[in-house]
């Protein structure tokens, strides 16, 4: 496994995502935040990724509730990253572009288990 580019911190109060380049303190609602390790999405909880030229188009068929939502996607690559928030009820339906360097990798938080996946593209 390649080592990730980028670390993300989650907050557990707000929700609140933060993304560094390197490890960093970061606080949130008054808690320092850990860097989420990120893991392999088992095949029932993958998203589905359909590549059209330089766009992803991310979609999931796994209902979106208060629960348990995936609240944000990260395309990231070598040079750049891009974040999208999603909330409950609100389908996953996200276009991301692949403009960047290097190999792209896709990341995803689902609050149910409060864990940060990372799949590939
Ligand atoms: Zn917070």
């Amino acid at each position: 496994m390649t080592r990730d580019k980028v670390l993300f911190h989650v907050c557990p109060q707000c929700g609140n995502v933060m993304v560094s380049w390197s490890k960093c303190e970061v606080e949130c609602c008054k808690e320092r935040l850990e860097v989420q390790d990120p893991v392999e999405p088992k095949p029932d909880c993958r998203l589905d990724i359909e590549q059209a030229e330089d766009e992803l188009l991310v979609t999931s068929t796994l209902p979106q509730t208060k629960e348990d939502h995936v609240s944000f996607v990260a395309l990231v690559q070598d040079d750049r990253w891009e974040i999208v928030r999603l909330y409950p009820e609100w389908d996953v339906n996200v276009y991301l572009k692949k403009r960047g360097r290097g190999k792209a990798m896709l990341y995803f938080f689902r609050t149910g288990n409060r864990r940060l996946f990372r799949q590939q593209i």
